[in-house]
């Protein structure tokens, strides 16, 4: 009997490769633990059960003809709500878009499709992606997986809590300000946010587009470079999407490692400063050389991304006037139209966003916020250019702490936001980013560190924090999900 706890992509490769199980076997055995879950967790919004089995049969078919695509042929993922998936509804978490169904795939979606990918369905997030906590969906938030009581980190939430239960082998998110490697690290999985512009962003609902990137949750590092390798390229649909030559760094034996001062300092938990040194403790032992780096912006990040994100969302989120898309409130006017489909449609950190933004953009405001934002934005581009001729990884927590309650952060905006002060750094400078789970603290909830690179090295750090993972050991999974057999 084929264990499917704990499977990885690599290992159901495998497993389908040697026919030890049908991809339909294996479609049913991840749809029997949501069955088991999704009341409980609320990770789906939309579980796509006929579509997956009919795929499942089609991998199935290549297989027994020798004809099997690859890697991802007959892969159980899940999409979040945010990215189109032809004719499913796409809802961003928001009643605005509840009646909106996709006609065409996003190109992350087509890509995997051409790679035989069976989509389980699509996840539970932050309205528009934002959030830190899942708790601000119109459909009601998701739980993780390893206490109910606890959210999963967000935006992406479900995505992460998907993988962590095991209802699907892997999942895409989106990262704008840490929505992929916030709810992986509260989700004890893998969470990689890519170089900006490695993977297009055309048919995922904007949010803020100079910062947006899709990446995939995983159980491993492994994992999570097979579904990038998938998904990455350039792509005439997006126009940020860039075609330049990856760069590698060394990967293994003596790489030089920084540790980011002002991300071990004021507002991290002391159980999560003390994981990130022991994992330092494990890279010394082993050779590398590790030494404590100033990126003194980094402070200012979450002051910078406040004014870039809500102006680019603000814009961005225009488009929702009743007209074009989705719900639609009726009026005496277009205007009184517009406006109480927006007033019914958005909810409150949406709207507070929306408000946010258009205040930093408008007239005789703009230089003073917007265009100021925009100039330490790049003082950080530039600390981190600075840093990285002297280190090749960056380490730091990944989150200030382990996942929180439900209802602890909702009442406090701003301490909400401060969950991203780790993440952020790397959205603003475009730099490929990950987190993976260490360990778990006295309450059984996942530690995680958050590795960094410089731009486009995305595959030098996926095999470096593979290499780190399996130095760590790490491997438990919040099994209680599934039924004995
Ligand atoms: N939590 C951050 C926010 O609320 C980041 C969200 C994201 O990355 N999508 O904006």
């Amino acid at each position: 009997m084929v264990d499917f706890n704990n499977l990885t992509i690599k290992k159901a490769h495998e497993g389908l490769k040697d026919k030890s199980f049908s991809a339909l076997e294996l479609t049913e055995e991840l749809f029997k633990v949501a069955a088991n879950s999704e009341s409980v967790l609320h990770a789906h919004l939309v579980l796509m059960h006929d579509e997956a089995i009919k795929n499942a049969k089609k991998t199935d078919d290549r297989i027994a003809k020798g004809n099997m695509l690859g890697s991802l042929d007959g892969i159980p993922l899940s999409i979040k709500d945010n990215m189109n998936l032809k004719g499913y509804g796409t809802t961003c978490s928001s009643k605005i878009l509840s009646n909106y169904v996709s006609p065409y795939d996003a190109t992350v979606v087509k890509r995997l499709r051409e790679n035989g990918t069976i989509f389980v369905g699509k996840t539970n997030l932050d309205e528009f992606a934002m959030g830190s906590s899942t708790e601000n969906s119109a459909y009601g938030p998701t739980r993780n997986p390893w206490d109910p009581e606890c959210v999963p980190g967000g935006s992406s939430g479900g995505s992460a809590a998907v993988v962590s239960v095991g209802s699907a082998l892997g999942s895409l998110g989106s990262d704008t300000g840490g929505s992929i490697r916030q709810p992986a690290s509260f989700c004890g999985v893998v969470g990689f946010k890519p170089t900006y512009g490695t993977v297009s962003r055309f048919g995922l609902i904007a949010f803020a587009s100079s910062l947006d990137q899709i990446g995939p949750f995983t159980k491993t590092s492994e994992d999570a470079k097979i579904i990038y390798e998938a998904i990455s390229g350039h792509d005439l649909k997006d126009a940020t999407s860039i075609n330049l030559q990856p760069t590698s760094l060394p990967e293994g034996s003596s790489a030089k490692i920084g540790i980011v001062k002002e991300l071990m300092g004021e507002g991290i938990s002391d159980e999560v400063k003390g994981e990130v040194e022991r994992v330092v403790k494990i890279l010394e032992s082993e050779g590398h050389l590790v030494s404590e780096v100033s990126l003194p912006m980094t402070e200012m990040a979450i002051s910078i991304y406040y004014l870039i994100a809500p102006a680019e969302c603000s814009a961005n989120l225009a488009r929702f006037d009743g007209v074009r898309f989705g719900l639609r409130r009726d009026g005496s006017s277009s205007y009184k139209m517009s406006d109480k489909t927006r007033a019914d449609g958005f909810g409150d950190e949406v709207k507070r966003r929306i408000l946010l933004g258009t205040y930093a953009l408008s007239a005789g405001y703009y230089d003073a916020y917007y265009g100021h934002a925009l100039k330490a934005r790049n003082k950080v581009i530039n600390e981190f250019k600075e840093v990285f001729t002297d280190v090749d990884y960056l380490i730091s927590p990944t989150t200030p702490s382990t996942a929180f309650k439900l209802g602890e952060k909702t009442s406090n905006p701003l301490e909400m936001y401060m969950s991203d002060l780790c993440t952020i750094p790397a959205n603003l400078a475009g730099l490929p980013a990950i987190s993976i789970p260490t360990g778990v603290n006295a309450e059984g909830m996942p530690f995680s560190v958050q590795l960094m690179s410089p731009e486009l090295t995305d595959i030098s750090l996926l095999n470096f924090s593979s290499y780190l993972e399996k130095l760590i050991g790490f491997q438990e999974v919040p099994s209680k999900w599934r039924k004995e057999p």
